[in-house]
């Protein structure tokens, strides 16, 4: 998978505009699409959330340090 990163505004919640922001994929709300896009540090909060999440669930015999 190609990472695009283009300049734009974080949606994550930091109120970073115009910086480098990386699209994650279609935000869906009642029925509406909007594009999620993260800047790095959000993105790195996020993608440390999901990894452990991705530990959490995997079988204790085969979880290994990322
Ligand atoms: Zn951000």
């Amino acid at each position: 998978m190609v990472r695009q990163w283009v300049t734009g505004d974080c949606w994550l919640g930091c109120q970073s505009t115009g910086v480098p922001v990386l699209w994650l994929g279609p935000l869906q709300w009642d029925g509406q699409y909007a594009p999620l896009y993260s800047c790095e540090p959000c993105l790195d909060r996020l993608m440390a959330q999901a990894v452990a999440y991705w530990l959490n669930r995997r079988p204790m015999t085969t979880a290994t340090a990322a």
